[in-house]
């Protein structure tokens, strides 16, 4: 009985694995399907925002039909353990909470956190501007802007290191003297 139990458990682990990687292969392929004009810029400032109100974005049609928009409300918390929080349809926005955000702020099931935990906040929005919580650290950008920006960064380093370089070029001549 005990070892019919451990198998089932043991297959039941593997489910949940299997899931979460088809789930992960769904976003990915939406993503290549719908690439968007949009990427984003700057860094994680660890304010946990996203994990106290993680949230997904949808096009209008879910908002309009209510069994779509239920579905996937409850998808969210049963696969994920979230809970329906708010709807923000003039962002295309629902909002939820964590059940495994615990007390001292860490997610109990780190190992198997859904693929839009790992990439948050994730560009998946072709259709509408993303829009990042006020304390994150990172921004949308269009990809033009972006490409430029880096560009810019790129020049900017190259010339502080060519003029780096000069000066100390300059240095050591005149420090050796005339020949
Ligand atoms: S599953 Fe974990 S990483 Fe994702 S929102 Fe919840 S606490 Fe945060
Ligand atoms: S909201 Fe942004 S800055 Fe805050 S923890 Fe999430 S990714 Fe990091």
């Amino acid at each position: 009985m005990k070892s019919k139990l451990g198998f089932l458990f043991r297959l039941a682990q593997k489910c949940v694995i299997l899931l979460a990687y088809l789930s992960s292969r769904r976003t990915r392929l939406i993503r290549n399907l719908f690439p968007s004009q949009w990427t984003k810029a700057g860094t994680c400032f660890q304010c946990g925002a996203c994990c106290d109100f993680p949230t997904i974005v949808r096009p209008d049609f879910f908002f309009r039909h209510p069994h779509l928009f239920n579905f996937i409300v409850k998808w969210h918390e049963f696969w994920y353990g979230f809970r329906f929080y708010q709807c923000r349809p003039e962002h295309n926005q629902i909002v939820f909470t964590c059940t495994h955000l615990t007390p001292e702020r860490t997610c109990d099931d780190y190992a198997y956190r859904p693929q839009m935990c790992r990439d948050y906040p994730e560009i998946t929005t072709w259709f509408v501007k993303p829009d990042f919580f006020p304390t994150c650290g990172f921004r949308p950008v269009r990809k033009t802007d972006y490409e430029i920006e880096k560009a810019v960064a790129q020049f900017k380093y190259d010339w502080q290191a060519y003029s780096k370089q000069t000066e100390n070029n300059n240095q050591n001549n005149e420090s050796r003297g005339p020949d």
